[in-house]
């Protein structure tokens, strides 16, 4: 034969594998797949029966012949696949099973096409219209029969299981597809086998088996929507969802537009969306880069967050590109309610202002607090006349110092002070003209101290001075000035026309190391210190005032 008669149905054939690569390569369930190469596969035997009968040269009716069996090969298998899917027993598809179905079609397809020693078909008065078939023949019979056989097992198993009921519907019309035709194969073998050399050829019996059994599947995928189950699922899960979905082909025509937002976007498919007229009016620092980035962007996703006050709603808008092999051929742009978030949100910040704000009070509240405090332990260490330290302040301070270790090595000193004859002031200006005089002399010793001295009412017109790191000498020192200065201190009291002076006489005690002797608290040692230092006034009044006078140890 000459390649020229073969070119048209190569093309044929080149045709049907870009039918076979589209269809495989295309985003639709394996059902839809396998149903397609199905029902391909379902039309090539009918037309080869035609063909067989409308060629002479017996190259084609042989080719024919043989393709017509190849098909039947293929086509019991691509019935146990479909049967598979359309019963819900995927879990038959494992490689395994893939492989012992396809490898014995595929082997019987070969011997077909191979005919070896015309074991498949022999020809008849030269030709193939009117033919004996041989082993190979009801080799494949056989296969067909097996592979009928498990389907009917697959429904079998499919229709005792646990299956809904519209499953077990399609089941049943798979059912009488295989039975009828199985039945007219039957009645084909019979007449144009077996009794072919009593009858002449009677045509068409399996290719009306296939007809009805294809009948069969047509009604129960229309009945069921077996093949739109998946596309209703989408779109019910999106016209179901709370976001507003809309997507746009590249020139911005909607393409879909779910069911959330119809109360908002009244716009068909394939109309023009323009997204400025959905959004609020008048410029607007989230609008704007939004609008900005949608329009110059196109491949960037954008979004912003604004309120719709005609609506009272606070939408979220997202929009991002759609791309097919790197090319956008549209976008998606969703819509989200998040009023209740943002009135969440602004509760929140609502709360947190007021608690800011009471905390704020709080903190003043603590403040005043402190300061009262600190006043409070002021007053509590302040001699109320004077403003110098009171007694308690004084005892305390000493007793740290007794107590504190490591100041054993510097000496320090101890200052009793009384007033002379003070007595006298008092009765003759009277009492008010002596809290004057007490409070003078106080100031004044105080301007010869230092700020880690410290000078304490002892209790009436008596005062102690404390001074840290002082020896005897430093000390006597100190005590003379300040005998010296409250000589010559001159008091102006208002109402008395003559200013008052007085003297002081005071019993010093310096202190080498403060230890507490065992078995003794601080506090008895402290008085022990002071009886001393109080001797050595007692022993200055005595030697006739105006004195300093050292206690001994
Ligand atoms: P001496 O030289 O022996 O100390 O004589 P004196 O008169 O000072 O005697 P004494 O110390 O015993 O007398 C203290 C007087 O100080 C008695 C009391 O009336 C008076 N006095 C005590 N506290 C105050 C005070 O706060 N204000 C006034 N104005 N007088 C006080
Ligand atoms: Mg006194
Ligand atoms: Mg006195």
């Amino acid at each position: 034969m000459a390649l020229a008669s073969w070119i048209d149905l190569i093309m044929c054939f080149i045709l049907f594998l870009l039918l076979i690569y589209i269809v495989a390569t295309v985003n639709i369930t394996n059902l839809h797949k396998v149903y397609l190469g199905f029902h391909f596969s379902m039309l090539i035997w009918p037309y080869c029966q035609f063909a067989i009968r409308t060629v002479d040269d017996p190259v084609f009716q042989l080719f024919y012949v043989k393709l017509a069996f190849v098909d039947a090969s293929l086509l019991s298998l691509g019935w146990i696949f479909f049967t598979i899917l359309l019963a819900g027993q995927s879990q038959f598809l494992n490689r395994k099973v893939v492989a012992a179905l396809t490898v014995p079609a595929l082997l019987s397809s070969v011997l077909v096409v191979l005919n070896p020693y015309e074991w498949f078909v022999l020809p008849v008065n030269g030709g193939y219209a009117e033919r004996i078939y041989g082993p190979v023949f009801w080799l494949s019979m056989a296969f067909i029969i097996v592979n009928a056989l498990i389907s009917l097992y697959v429904i079998y198993v499919a229709l005792t299981s646990n299956q809904a009921q519209r499953i077990k519907n399609q089941i049943m019309y798979m059912l009488r597809g295989i039975i009828a035709v199985g039945a007219f194969i039957m009645l084909d073998v019979f007449f144009n086998v077996i009794l072919d050399d009593y009858l002449p050829v009677i045509p068409g019996f399996t290719s009306l088996g296939i007809v009805v059994s294809a009948t069969f599947f047509v009604i129960t995928i229309h009945q069921d929507k077996v093949f739109d189950i998946v596309t209703i699922a989408h779109q019910d899960i999106i016209n179901t969802m709370e976001y507003g979905v809309l997507v746009l082909d590249d020139q911005e025509q909607v393409v879909e537009i779910n069911q959330a937002l119809h109360p908002y976007i009244t716009l068909d498919k394939g109309a023009a969306f323009n997204i400025s007229s959905y959004l609020p009016d008048g410029p607007d620092e989230k609008i704007e880069p939004f609008l900005r980035s949608y329009r110059d962007d196109p491949l960037e996703t954008a979004g912003t967050e604004i309120p719709y006050p005609v609506i009272q709603m606070y939408i979220s808008i997202h929009a991002a590109p759609i791309m097919v092999s790197g090319i956008r051929v549209g976008r998606i742009v969703t819509f989200q309610n998040i009023t209740e978030i943002h009135r969440l949100i602004d509760e929140t910040n609502h709360q947190n202002t007021i608690l800011q704000e009471r905390n704020a009070a709080l903190i003043k509240v603590q403040e005043e607090l402190f300061q009262t405090n600190a006043k409070l332990r002021k007053l509590a260490i302040t001699d109320s006349l004077t403003g110098c330290y009171n007694r308690h302040y004084l005892m305390q301070q000493l007793e740290q110092e007794v107590l504190r270790t490591g100041n054993s090595l510097t000496p320090s000193t101890i200052i009793l002070i009384d007033i002379d004859f003070f007595k006298k002031i008092n009765d003759q200006y009277g009492h008010m003209a002596g809290d004057v005089v007490i409070c003078s002399t106080v100031e004044l010793l105080q301007r010869s101290l230092r700020p880690s001295d410290i000078l304490a009412r002892y209790g009436g017109e008596e005062f102690i001075i404390y001074l840290p790191d002082t020896d005897e000498a430093g000390a006597r020192l100190l005590a003379e000035q300040l005998k010296t200065n409250v000589e010559h201190n001159s008091i102006n009291i208002d109402y008395i026309d003559e200013p008052v002076s007085i003297t002081i006489s005071m019993g010093l005690l310096s202190i080498d190391e403060f230890k507490v002797p065992p078995g003794m608290d601080a506090t008895t040692y402290l008085n022990d210190l002071l009886k001393s230092a109080d001797k050595a006034l007692y022993a200055a009044k005595h030697q006739g005032r105006n004195q300093i006078v050292s206690a001994e140890v």
